[in-house]
């Protein structure tokens, strides 16, 4: 931040925001920063008052619009120049006082002419519309690893630890990229009193359970590999082919990280599992960000929870971040855009344009069932390194997802004739191929017994496949893939070959 807001104080610009729950590490920029520019900092907090800290005179003033009188003595002339730090501003804000509002934009144009500057900080910002124009916003981003390993450094100080081996202490740092310092801070506390030392794997699940807690995006553990994917060949050999480009090496070459990846398609066809595969196939952390929890909450506080996103996933970079149900966020943003004035719509469109522009390597994977809400800005070239459309599978794909589908649960696909479960479930979707699998354990379990092809063929009968109640959507949304997005699959040699074990699975099923 200390670069960015250097450059904006040396411009002039009188009205400032930094939007960070980290107060005390802000402040220190916000010091910092003053130091080298040669501004007077001045502290006003309603529980403290305005504190000049050249000087440490306190000025009591719990009142903001008290405090505004002195601002206006005190940037009355030009020299010297003053930066006056104001905490949680938000606080009076949120009661809509005009005044308050009129005598902001006042102290703002008596700053702008001697040069003078505001810095409002607080974990929050929702400006009135009359404010909005007047106050820019500097990022703040969350801390790396050196400012990590100064917090590391404190805590083996006073838990009197020996050091760290280099390879644990630049896991436990990754681990803990994403939180904040006092964050960080305490999931190192916690591994001291759990362990008597500092373990990465308790760091990173200390960061799972704090990004969860925050709501908007959580860790999800990639332990899924292309080879979890059934079909889907194209996709999986576009990812195969991305997959070194996070590299040093890559980097050293000059490859550009990829941007990321729009996955379109049916319910049920493994988008979802794609996502968390390409985790797994690059080696990167999986974020996943819930559009219904950043749209869900209050509207004045989009603009914060997808700031918060950007920051965690630019922190954790390089990582894969997931946006499940992307198609939300517009929806969202249509919904919302009649009443706050289209600020939804406008702070959505700057995520994407972050999506699209970012230079960490943040890999973005979206996905969308409702391809009807997707705006065609959003489908233009550029804004994604490609688009692919996930249709039903094909014969050979299902016979491949049954595959995974049995093995995942245990059992031996040599016992089945996945040729002959595939034919049988024409239609159906790797989801439901795998719900129809768990319906026939639950059947042979009953019994006390393993599961049989009959078991299973009988509930492939007990199940209507989604594609035959929406057969007219599926028929819309293919007719809107072509010429837009790639197919995920090759369906030219759609017929499975025989396995090996047919005759004794026909039997079977007699
Ligand atoms: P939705 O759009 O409803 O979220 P989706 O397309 O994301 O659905 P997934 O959630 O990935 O579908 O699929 C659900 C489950 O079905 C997966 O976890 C997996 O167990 C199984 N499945 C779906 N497709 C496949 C596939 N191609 N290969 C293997 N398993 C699959």
């Amino acid at each position: 931040m200390q670069n960015q807001l250097t450059t904006y104080l040396r411009a002039g610009y009188p009205g400032l925001a930094v939007i960070s729950s980290e107060e005390a590490r802000a402040e220190a920029e916000i010091a910092a920063a003053c130091t080298s520019l040669k501004r007077r900092l001045h502290a006003w907090s309603s529980t403290e008052g305005l504190i000049d800290t050249n000087e440490g005179r306190i000025t009591p003033c719990p009142d903001p619009l008290e405090a505004f009188q002195l601002l206006d003595r005190l940037f009355a002339t030009d020299s010297p120049r003053h930066v006056v730090l104001m905490r949680d501003l938000q606080l009076h804000l949120d009661q809509t006082d005009p005044m308050l509002v009129r005598r902001i934009k006042d102290i703002l144009r008596v700053a702008k002419s001697n040069g003078h500057s505001l810095i409002l900080l607080g974990c929050r910002l929702k400006l009135p519309a009359e404010l909005e124009h007047e106050i820019t916003h500097v990022d703040f981003s969350l801390p790396g690893p050196d400012k990590l390993g100064v917090v590391l450094d404190g805590i083996i100080k006073s838990a009197k630890l020996k050091t760290l081996r280099d390879e644990i202490r630049e896991s436990a740092l990754q681990s803990a990229l994403g939180l904040t310092t006092t964050e960080a801070e305490n999931a190192f506390a916690l591994s001291v009193v759990e362990t008597n030392g500092i373990d990465p794997r308790i760091v990173a699940r200390e960061k799972a359970r704090t990004l969860k807690r925050n709501g908007l995006v959580e860790v999800v553990s990639a332990t899924t590999g292309l080879d979890d994917i059934g079909g889907l060949g194209l996709l999986k050999d576009w990812l195969q082919g991305r997959g070194g480009a996070f590299s040093a090496s890559a980097k050293a070459y000059g490859l550009p990280a990829p941007k990321g990846l729009l996955i379109v398609g049916i319910p049920g066809t493994g988008k979802s599992l794609t996502a968390k595969a390409t985790a797994g196939a690059f080696g990167l952390p999986l974020l996943r960000l819930d559009m219904g929890c950043v749209f869900g909450g209050i509207v004045g506080q989009l603009e914060a929870n997808l700031r918060s996103v950007i920051q965690t996933a630019e922190a954790i970079a390089p990582c894969v971040l997931w946006i499940d149900e992307i198609e939300k966020g517009f929806s969202g943003s249509k919904s919302s855009g009649n009443t706050d004035g289209g600020t939804s719509s406008r702070v959505f469109g700057s995520f994407l344009s972050w999506m699209q522009e970012k230079e960490k390597p943040v890999f973005v994977v979206a996905t969308a069932n409702d391809v009807s809400k997707l705006p065609p800005e959003f489908l233009r070239k550029g804004r994604f390194d490609e688009m692919f459309f996930v249709d039903l599978p094909d014969a050979l794909e299902r016979a491949q997802i049954w595959e995974i589908v049995i093995k995942r649960h245990g059992r031996k696909p040599a016992d089945f004739d996945t040729v002959v479960l595939s034919r049988a479930c024409e239609q159906f979707t790797g989801a439901e191929i795998e719900a129809v699998f768990i319906d026939a354990l639950h059947e042979s379990y009953a019994d006390g017994r393993e599961p049989k092809a009959k078991d299973i063929l009988e509930a492939i009968t007990r199940t209507v496949p989604l594609a035959q109640l929406m057969d007219g959507q599926i028929a819309a949304f293919r007719h809107w893939a072509k010429g837009r997005a790639r197919e995920a699959a090759s369906h030219a040699a759609s017929t499975p070959t025989a396995p090996r074990n047919t005759r004794r699975i026909s039997s079977q099923v007699n």
